[in-house]
C-alpha cells in the first residue's frame, strides 16, 4: 500500500507559495486572497473595491471555481483583467494553480491582484497562495456564529469583512458578537461591516488595504 502523506503535500505547497510570493513581490503587486462561503459577497467585494482603491498601474484578478467562467466574465465586462481557474471539483485553490494563473498575467502590469478562492469557509485556509494577506468575509444571511463554527479561516486572515450589512434588519445577526469572537481567537484582525449595495464600509477597506500595501 501506498500512504501519501498530506503533511508533505502542504510542504510542497508552502515551497510553490514562498516562490509565489517571491514573483509578485519583485513585480511589485500586492496579493490579496479572498475567502469566504459561495453567495458570499467575494465578487461584488471585488468588483466595489476597483472603484476605491487607488490604482496607479492596475488590477486584476485570479478567479477559482469548480466550472464555469461567470465571475471571471462579469470582471471582464467591467474592464478588469481576469483569469479564471477551473478546479474541476476541487474546493480550494492551491500555490501550485496561483503558480500556473499568475503566468498568464503580465504582473508588472498591475498594483493590485485579488485571488477570490473557491466558495468554502474550510480548507482554502489551509493553503498558502503567496499572498500578501488574507479577507474572509462573512455575509449577514450565513449567521453570526461562523467565527465558532470556523476558527481556522478567521484566525489565518488578517481582516474580516462582514458583507451584506444592509441585511441587519432582517436577520438575527449580532455585529457585536462577530467582534467578541474574533477578540479572542484573532485580536488584531479589524472587523469591516460592509455593504456593496450602500457602499457602507468599502472605503474603510480600501484605505485599509492602502496602507497595508505600501507597508509592505
Ligand atoms: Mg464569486
Ligand atoms: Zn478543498
Amino acid at each position: 500500500m501506498k500512504i501519501v502523506a498530506a503533511k508533505k503535500i502542504l510542504k510542497a505547497n508552502d515551497q510553490l507559495a514562498e516562490e509565489n510570493r517571491h514573483r509578485f513581490h519583485a513585480a511589485g503587486v500586492f496579493v490579496i486572497n479572498v475567502l469566504g462561503s459561495p453567495g458570499g459577497g467575494k465578487t461584488t467585494l471585488i468588483e466595489a473595491l476597483h472603484g476605491r482603491l487607488p490604482i496607479k498601474r492596475g488590477l486584476a484578478v485570479i478567479e477559482g471555481d469548480l466550472a464555469g467562467t461567470i465571475d471571471a466574465d462579469r470582471l471582464a465586462a467591467r474592464g478588469i483583467a481576469a483569469v479564471q481557474i477551473a478546479t474541476e471539483g476541487i474546493c480550494h485553490l492551491d500555490a501550485n494553480m496561483v503558480s500556473a494563473a499568475s503566468r498568464e498575467l503580465e504582473l508588472e502590469k498591475y498594483d493590485w491582484l485579488f485571488i477570490e478562492n473557491v466558495g468554502n469557509l474550510v480548507c482554502p485556509a489551509g493553503f498558502d497562495l503567496g499572498e500578501d494577506l488574507r479577507l474572509v468575509l462573512l455575509s449577514v444571511p450565513e449567521g453570526d456564529d461562523k467565527v465558532i463554527k470556523y476558527p481556522t479561516v478567521f484566525q489565518s486572515s488578517q481582516a474580516v469583512i462582514i458583507t451584506k450589512a444592509d441585511l441587519l434588519p432582517h436577520f438575527e445577526f449580532q455585529v457585536e458578537r462577530v467582534r467578541q469572537d474574533l477578540r479572542k481567537l484573532n485580536p488584531n484582525a479589524p472587523v469591516f461591516c460592509t455593504s456593496a449595495k450602500t457602499g457602507e464600509g468599502i472605503e474603510e477597506i480600501a484605505t485599509w488595504l492602502a496602507n497595508a500595501a505600501t507597508g509592505r
